[in-house]
């Protein structure tokens, strides 16, 4: 089996898979407790959250976990509406967001938000110029997708941010990182975000977990009330085995930035190299290396992809929620990719576990898959 779809999700490392079963064996105890054990795993879950800040360059208390980036995204979008909307109701996002940013802010529309879809220029990039004037003094939220999860596209926030504190500087800035934590290095304190969503299962940690950044002075309202855990920010039993995993993983993607990147530039580079041959043409050129969203003009995305099944290589041909949909991608779309074009696409996402011999794999099944197609379509 050659998985090559790490945007969707990535298989959880073993250590992750070991911390979480050991501690949902062992640290059953509930954090929130009065005795010596259940405290003893509350400093635990305040470590934890420790090493996960300084791994993304905040403090421990700006950190909410929740179930998933999708979570982190409702609550700040939908927090800061609940409580600052009456005033300031504009919303601005990009037409190239993915689905947890954009169904969020057509469900604030129907609750008199102001929202406003940037188009992308055709590289990808949001235009600062499109973006100054958008922005205006009733401005609650800018959100900005960090590294785009179908094209690989990265958003320039050195610029954006300055931008948008200039000239709206009551906004709010949020970032969905979900795809840029641990490809991209950063220091949350430096982007100069307000508040930020991450995933666990996009880097090889448990699915059912994530974590919302809140830059202390930043009050969304909570979405959850409940029993007050987590300084009442997200209600609910602290669900420690996940947070560990998490805590695990980030910690591991961290030791091995250096091994990792380089192992994936180097299968960027000899996919760039081999695609090429077969007469594929990469969408964007100024991407993550792990990031491939690679055109067969005249061929069907989804045909291929199903004949790729057949021999057990796994890729997609949009972000996960929009597969099997039937319909042309709303990123390439948004970006203005011709339709044939947007029709023949695949997405590869590449990961430092993939190997030389699977993606040589790739490319020879890919030849032998095309030259096929293309006889019946003669
Ligand atoms: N944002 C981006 C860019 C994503 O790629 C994803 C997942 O595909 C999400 C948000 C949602 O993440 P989760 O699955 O944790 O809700």
């Amino acid at each position: 089996m050659i998985y090559l779809d790490h945007c969707a999700t990535t298989r959880p490392y073993s250590e992750v898979v070991t911390a979480v079963s050991t501690a949902t064996a062992a640290d059953f105890w509930n954090p929130s407790s009065m005795y010596r054990p259940a405290k003893a795993l509350d400093r635990r879950r305040q470590a934890a959250l420790q090493s996960l800040a300084s791994l993304l360059g905040c403090q421990a208390e700006e950190l909410i976990q929740t179930s998933c980036a999708t979570e982190s995204t409702n609550m700040a979008l939908k927090g800061l509406f609940a409580r600052y909307g009456k005033r300031l109701d504009r919303i601005i996002c990009c037409a190239s967001d993915h689905d947890a940013t954009l169904a969020t802010c057509d469900y604030l529309a129907t609750h008199g938000a102001d929202i406003i879809r940037l188009k992308p220029r055709a590289d990808g990039r949001i235009d600062p110029a499109d973006l100054v004037d958008a922005l205006n003094d009733r401005t609650l939220l800018v959100s900005i997708l960090h590294v785009n999860n179908e094209t690989g596209v990265v958003q320039d926030l050195e610029t954006l941010v300055p931008l948008i504190r200039e000239h709206a500087p009551k906004a709010f800035i949020h970032g969905d990182l979900v795809q840029s934590w641990s490809r991209i290095r950063f220091s949350l304190r430096r982007l100069d975000l307000d508040l930020a969503s991450f995933s666990a299962h996009k880097i090889h940690g448990p699915k059912g977990v994530g974590l919302l950044y809140r830059k202390a002075k930043v009050l969304p309202d909570p979405l959850i009330h409940g029993g007050g855990q987590q300084k009442g920010w997200r209600s609910g039993t602290d669900n420690w085995p996940l947070l560990h995993g998490m805590q695990i993983a980030a910690e591991i993607q961290a030791e091995s930035f250096v091994q990792r990147k380089a192992k994936v530039n180097a299968h960027r580079a000899y996919l760039s190299k081999e695609l090429t041959k077969l007469a594929a043409v990469f969408n964007f050129s100024d991407t993550v290396a792990e990031i491939c969203s690679v055109s067969f003009p005249g061929l069907r995305g989804e045909t291929i992809l199903h004949m790729l099944e057949e021999e057990e290589i796994y890729l997609s041909t949009a972000s996960a929620c929009q597969t099997g949909s039937g319909k042309v991608s709303h990123v390439l779309q948004a970006c203005g990719v011709p339709l044939d074009r947007a029709q023949g696409t695949l997405r590869i996402s590449l990961d430092a576990l993939n190997t030389e011999a699977e993606l040589e794999y790739l490319v020879q099944t890919l030849k032998a898959k095309l030259e096929q197609l293309r006889q019946w379509q003669s």
